[in-house]
This record gives structure tokens, sequence and C-alpha cells, in this order.
């Protein structure tokens, strides 16, 4: 099996940590009364309605902002070269995420293949790009999900959800029935749309989207989507309407809220400003934020292509970026060196 490199691999952090603000609460959430959202939905019936309506949503696929509106159903593909049923790459109890997500057994990861973001920095472009996985059905995805629970995983964390919602969907309710009591970890690069996050309203626990770029010539050049910044802050309100502020069990587990995750990129610094500032004031002073400096050259990038971005971060723009996060007025996260 392979391990997907992690570009957003998260600092190891807990709560209680020293690089953590101390006003923050240690825990919200008892470990004893702890029910996944979706549970109350699958006794309703409401999760077998949504899974049906996320399949509607293949016919004329509007599951992401690129609106390709080609017919996956019929196994048409677009931008994501996903058609009917999603690929995945791997899953593993992956020990590289957040402390509150990794906990002492892992965070259990699926991967999914392919990505309706084409970053030029990629690390993982064999996957991401090149679809270097398996097709699974929802009966498969149901039983990796099962697995990741046998193995004494704290979650399911789905990587790239965003062009799968529906598939995933699809997989629950069987997960579901044959015993899965896991919350789900939606681990995103931020490009969704508002429709995918409205079906998953009540369904994910914990939101971690990946705000990269604020700035659309960035967006562009960088990603491939000028419109980014205007999706990924149109989604990240509706999680944060959805799940609120992190909470955290008696262990330090992360239990539902929003996570905020953001890339450091080297030379651009100042646009990191423009997202803390969003936060702050559009979400709230309380969100709980991972200032990554794990970026380093990859994908397309060369000295020769993108030569600007060619060297990883360095020890002052991260300080730099970590003071802005500060000064903008969030309290919560990675906030200071390590
Ligand atoms: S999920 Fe894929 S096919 Fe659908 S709109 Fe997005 S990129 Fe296009």
């Amino acid at each position: 099996m392979k391990i997907p490199q992690s570009q957003t691999t998260a600092s190891r952090r807990l709560p209680g940590d020293s690089a953590m603000t101390t006003t923050e609460k240690s825990f919200d959430i008892e470990s004893k009364n702890f029910e996944p959202a979706y549970m109350s939905l699958f006794r309703s019936g409401e999760l077998y309605r949504r899974s049906r309506e996320g399949l509607k949503l293949l016919k004329n696929c509007k599951v992401c902002p690129r609106d390709c509106e080609v017919d996956r159903l019929a196994n048409e593909t677009a931008v994501c070269k996903s058609g009917r049923y999603a690929i995945a790459s791997s899953h593993f109890p992956h020990f590289g995420e957040e402390d509150c997500l990794r906990g002492w057994n892992g965070s259990g990861t699926i991967f999914f293949s392919m990505c309706n973001l084409k970053c030029v920095f990629c690390q993982n472009f064999d996957i991401s790009q090149d679809g270097e996985g398996f097709e699974v059905g929802p009966e498969r995805l149901a039983q990796m999900m099962l697995e990741l629970q046998d193995r004494g995983c704290h979650n399911i964390n789905f990587v790239t959800p965003e062009h799968v919602v529906p598939q995933i969907l699809e997989a629950l309710p069987l997960a579901v029935q044959l015993g899965l009591r896991l919350p789900l970890v939606y681990n995103t690069g931020a490009y969704d749309s508002l429709d995918s996050i409205d079906l998953m309203d009540g369904v994910v626990d914990i939101y971690m989207p990946d705000f990269k770029y604020w700035d659309p010539e960035l967006s562009q050049k960088y990603l491939k989507a000028g419109d980014y910044p205007e999706a990924a802050r149109r989604v990240v309100k509706r999680m944060q309407a959805q799940v609120g502020d992190l909470a955290f069990d008696e262990r330090g587990l992360a239990r539902r809220g929003l996570l905020v995750r953001h890339l450091v990129m080297p030379g651009q610094v100042e646009g990191s400003r423009n997202i803390f500032r969003f936060l702050a004031n559009e979400i709230s002073p309380d969100v709980f934020i991972n200032i990554m400096s794990q970026y380093r050259p990859a994908g397309k990038v060369s000295a020769a292509k993108y030569p600007e971005i060619n060297r990883r971060p360095s020890a002052e723009e991260m300080e730099q970026a970590r003071r802005m996060a500060r000064e903008e007025g969030l309290r919560r996260g990675s906030l200071r060196g390590q």
C-alpha cells in the first residue's frame, strides 16, 4: 500500500500543549455521551434521503464549484476524472494528523484519488491527478470504514472528498447499519459546493478545510481555480454554521466543530493575513487554526517553473504568519512557534 505524502500533515498539538493559547477550553464533550451526528439522521431515515439526493447531483454534475454538468451516473468524467464510483488510493490509521485527530490509535483516513483542484505544488500528483488507486462501490467503501473502526481509529477521515460527496453518502447508511459509530472528518481543500456541504449537514462531525489562497489571481495560477477564494469563504461560513467551534472530549480528541488548516507559502505570507482576518471577523475568533509549515517544492514546481515557490517557507515567514494570526484576533490553534 502506498502511503500518500502529507503536505498538510499537521503539527502535533493537543489542546493543552504549550504552543496552544491558554484561552482554550480543555474539554467540552464527555466521550461517554458522544454520538456521531449522523446517528440521528440514520434513525429518522433522513440519511437515506440524503443518499438519494446526492446521487441526483451526479446526473448533471455540480458536485463541486467546477459545475462540469457531465452525467457521472453514466460514467462520464470531466475535470476530476471521476465517474459513477469513487476511486480510493488507500485507507489506514494515520498518525500524521493533528494530535486531536490521531490520538493514540490513529485517524482512520480514506484517501480518495483524483482532485477537483489542480495545485501545481501537489505532493501526490500520481494520486490526485493521475488517479492511482482502485474504484470502490458503496459496499466496499462502507467496509473500509468498518475496518478502520475495528483497528481502533478514533474517527473516519475522508481525505479529498470534494468530488465524491454523493458516493460517501451512498456508502454511509450501509456502514451505520453494520455498526459504524465513529465521528466523520471532512478533510477538504475547501473547493466545495454549497450543495455538497448542505447534504453533509448533520452528517459530518468535524470539518477540516485547508484554506490555501485569498487572491483570485494566485488561485488561478497555482490551483487553476480563480474562484477558489470566493468558494472557500462561502463553504467555510456554512461549515461553521453547521458545527461551530471545535469541541474536544476529556481525552483531548476532537469531537465536533471546525478545524481550519492554512499552509504557509514561501514569499506569499501577506495573503495569509487576509485569511486570518476573515476567520477572526467572519467565522469566529475561537476558530481552531493549524498554521502549517510543511510546504516544500513538489509536483510541477522547479527552478525553471514556478521558481518563486521553489523553496520551503523560512522560519521568519512562519513566525510572521503566526504573529499575523494573533494580531488579527485568532486565539486557538498553532499560534506560537514549536
Ligand atoms: S465533481 Fe468533478 S465532474 Fe463534478 S463538477 Fe466537480 S470537477 Fe466537475
